[in-house]
């Protein structure tokens, strides 16, 4: 009844030529369009039904190959400029491999793919100047990071008796900029405590958190009979790249008892760029601290992760005792240290492993020197607009991320179906944003393969679609 192959040495030609395939997709990936819309035809293959009876599999990877592949995102070009999205790498994608055929279950027990996880929570602790006793552990992305602070802050304010009766009426206030990711205000929902409690505080000329607002809110809120216990740093906003002053947020923090826990998605990692860290001064002074493997670090989708000083306090606002899971007295069952007291995931994959084996591959000045020079190449592009008539440069330029739009009359209209129509060219993907109210084309570079001429073509095409669509009669 075994589902393993019956002709190995055919699985294995099999499996060489989907793994060459994959080698070549990477190796020539700029010979294709970065996105290409995906026709009807296509989205209808996938209205098949249920397979009852088997497919051979160069059968189902010839499907992949025609249906799937070049439907994909796109991220992996390095003309792709859309949203934060790293661009993995083969070696991402041959650990990937290597923990599929794993198939470890990282909830717990006594086996060495934990161990890779513990030495990944010991170099994230070295890395941003933790303590030994800071816990910390991989997920999804930076959304479930997120969301975990405040269940971790949750806990420390209200003490053990929330897991069991819930936050109920307690008037609890949190903090972030105005510029903070969406998921910020979802996490405040999802744990109970509603987006209301989440106080969005204005920024300044250069899209940081105002400091002298924050402290404003946070006094009103102490008289107005609120207990404000969280505050949120942003290092490396999604609409701008601006890192928040996390020197002074640790120091109002300290001085107004908050947990400060800093979503660094993609900046964090500014920490491996010698010439950028410094404007993360600060952050090992928080909390807790999220953020992607799956962004700068160019680890294949997913791995977020999450690294938080006091690990005590995270296993405590986690951890359940359950008879059937494990025994002290050694064996398979036994081990120190379970992922599962430290998240709501009793089964989860070895995603550590691609994150260790692209942290030991590259190293950690390698992947620094590729942070550093998405943002030289984010100047370069901020140049480029800025010697350019019909463009104009819309937020400052902090780490690597561009905003800029198109001059014309409608320009929300004109630039929006600017970026529909870079899309459609399949040059370039970047995104929109609302900059102040004016929506703008925001070029976010992390892929490691992007070079000044992909910033050029998309400056050329910006101009020639804006150029034909503002020459068009309006409709
Ligand atoms: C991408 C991003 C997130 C969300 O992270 P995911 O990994 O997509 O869940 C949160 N905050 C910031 C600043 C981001 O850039």
């Amino acid at each position: 009844m075994s589902l393993d192959p019956d002709d190995w040495p055919a699985l294995r030609a099999q499996g060489h030529k989907m793994l060459d395939d994959m080698f070549d997709y990477v190796e020539h990936i700029r010979d294709r369009a970065v996105w290409q819309p995906i026709p009807d035809a296509v989205r209808g293959a996938f209205a098949a039904p249920v397979p009852h009876e088997p497919t051979a599999l160069a059968e189902v990877h010839d499907d992949f190959l025609r249906l799937i592949l070049p439907y994909a995102t796109g991220n992996v070009h390095p003309g792709f400029m859309g949203w934060v999205h790293g661009g993995g790498t083969a070696v991402g994608l041959l650990a990937e491999m290597l923990a599929g055929g794993l198939n470890a279950n990282c909830g717990g027990r006594d086996h060495v793919p934990i161990e890779v996880e513990r030495q990944l929570v010991r170099w994230a602790a070295a890395l941003f100047g933790f303590p030994g006793t800071a816990s910390g552990i991989v997920l999804t992305g930076t959304s479930a990071a997120n969301l975990y602070a405040v269940l971790i802050a949750r806990h420390w304010a209200l003490g053990p008796v929330v897991r069991d009766q819930g936050v109920g009426a307690a008037p609890l206030a949190a903090y972030s900029s105005a510029g903070a990711h969406g998921c910020i205000p979802q996490a405040m929902d999802v744990a109970g405590l509603g987006r209301d409690a989440l106080r969005l505080v204005a920024v300044d000329a250069s899209h940081r958190i105002d400091v002298a607002a924050l402290e404003a809110a946070i006094a009103a809120d102490r008289a107005a009979g609120k207990r404000p216990f969280l505050l949120f740093g942003t290092a490396g906003a999604v609409d701008t790249g601006a890192i928040d002053d996390l020197a002074a947020l640790a120091a109002v923090a300290a001085r107004e008892r908050l947990w400060f826990h800093v979503d660094g998605a993609f900046g964090a990692l500014a920490i491996l760029a010698p010439a950028l860290r410094h404007r993360l001064a600060g952050i090992e002074r928080a909390s807790s601290i999220a953020f992607d493997f799956h962004k700068w670090l160019q680890v294949p989708y997913d791995a977020g992760f999450l690294l938080v000083r006091d690990g005590a306090r995270h296993r405590a606002t986690f951890a359940a005792p359950a008879a059937y899971l494990r025994r002290d007295e050694g064996g398979l069952a036994g081990g120190a240290f379970w992922p599962c007291d430290y998240g709501l995931e009793l089964s989860r994959g070895f995603r550590a492993l691609k994150a260790w084996f692209t942290l030991r591959v590259f190293g950690t000045e390698r992947l620094g020197r590729t942070i550093a020079h998405t943002c030289a190449l984010a100047q370069h592009l901020k140049q480029l607009v800025e010697r350019t008539p019909a463009l104009e440069l819309m937020a400052p330029v902090e780490l690597n991320i561009v905003c800029f739009r198109y001059r014309g009359r409608d320009p929300d209209r004109l630039n929006a179906g600017i970026v529909v129509r870079l899309h459609e060219s399949g040059i370039a993907a970047p995104s929109t944003t609302l900059i102040g109210g004016a929506v703008v084309i925001r070029a976010a570079i992390v892929n490691h393969r992007t070079e000044a001429r992909d910033l050029a073509a998309l400056v050329a095409a910006t101009l020639a679609i804006g150029g034909e669509l503002a020459a068009a009669p309006p409709i």
